[in-house]
């Protein structure tokens, strides 16, 4: 029986399934990691094309089904752990990346992406089915009403491309919301912002914390309208018509005041 607690959803859809095996184009040579196997919908075809996966399972129970697994056992590495919590950087050897996919469950998506993106420098690339909601947040461009800071600090770290939508029928139980998956394909370090997460982060926070207000009001507890439009912004926009550049300027101009202070 599905645990509601632990956001399961089971996919049973196979047309669903193809496509992101697809996607993914798991290669012998992958170090493929799957987040919340659950029963295998996914785990089957990957770790067939594959030969070889880790997965990481946070309920007891559906981590040692998959242990006890007729046909997938010898292929699986099993961790019957927390996403949020996992250091995906210690399955590494020097010079290789993770692909990491899953059927994420929903109730932790933001912090589990969060967490992911901590890791980007290890990560080769990484395929989700999430709430489409949410994909749409990741991809949307500034200018529309989705954009925000999960769209921001997406596409800070990733180039965001959505794969397909999937209604709730291809869930057992089906979930009362839309999803998509979404392939998400780190940048190089080398061709990233020079900039803090955490600042740009906090950045997006105090921006979208109302949405209503222009840039002015939302930044002023730093920033004063003239120093807005001394970084070649206008301070009457309101937050989702500023561009990713734009909170990475800001979140840059906001680290040196913090420097120049100490
Ligand atoms: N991949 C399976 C499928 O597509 O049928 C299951 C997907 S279900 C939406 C989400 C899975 O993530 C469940 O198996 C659930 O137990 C597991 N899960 C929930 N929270 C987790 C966490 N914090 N860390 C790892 N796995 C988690």
């Amino acid at each position: 029986r599905a645990r509601k607690r632990f956001g399961q959803n089971f996919l049973h859809d196979q047309h669903v399934i193809g496509r992101i095996v697809q996607a993914i184009a798991p290669k012998a040579s992958d170090v493929l990691v799957e987040i919340g196997p659950g029963l295998g919908a996914l785990t089957e075809p990957v770790a067939e094309a594959a030969g070889k996966l880790v997965v990481v399972e946070l309920d007891r129970d559906l981590a040692e089904r998959l242990r006890q697994h007729p046909t997938l056992a010898d292929k699986l590495t099993v961790y019957q752990a927390d996403a949020m919590k996992f250091d995906f950087a210690a399955l590494l050897q020097p010079g290789q990346k993770l692909k990491i996919f899953g059927n994420l469950p929903y109730n932790i998506s933001t912090p589990l992406l969060f967490h992911l993106f901590e890791f980007a420098d290890h990560i080769n690339n990484m395929h989700f089915m999430l709430q489409k909601e949410v994909v749409q947040r990741m991809t949307a461009s500034h200018g529309s009403k989705t954009f925000g800071r999960l769209s921001v600090m997406t596409q800070y770290y990733c180039q965001a491309i959505p794969v397909v939508e999937v209604g709730p029928g291809a869930f057992t139980p089906a979930p009362k919301v839309d999803s998509a998956v979404v392939r998400l394909l780190p940048y190089p370090i080398a061709e990233r912002a020079k900039v803090d997460p955490a600042v740009l982060n906090r950045v997006c926070l105090e921006a979208f914390n109302q949405r209503r207000k222009t840039l002015r009001n939302g930044f002023s507890n730093f920033a004063t309208a003239e120093q807005i439009i001394a970084l070649g912004i206008d301070p009457t926009i309101r937050p989702e018509q500023l561009p990713v550049s734009g909170f990475i300027k800001v979140a840059q101009w906001l680290a040196e005041q913090e420097i120049h202070d100490e």
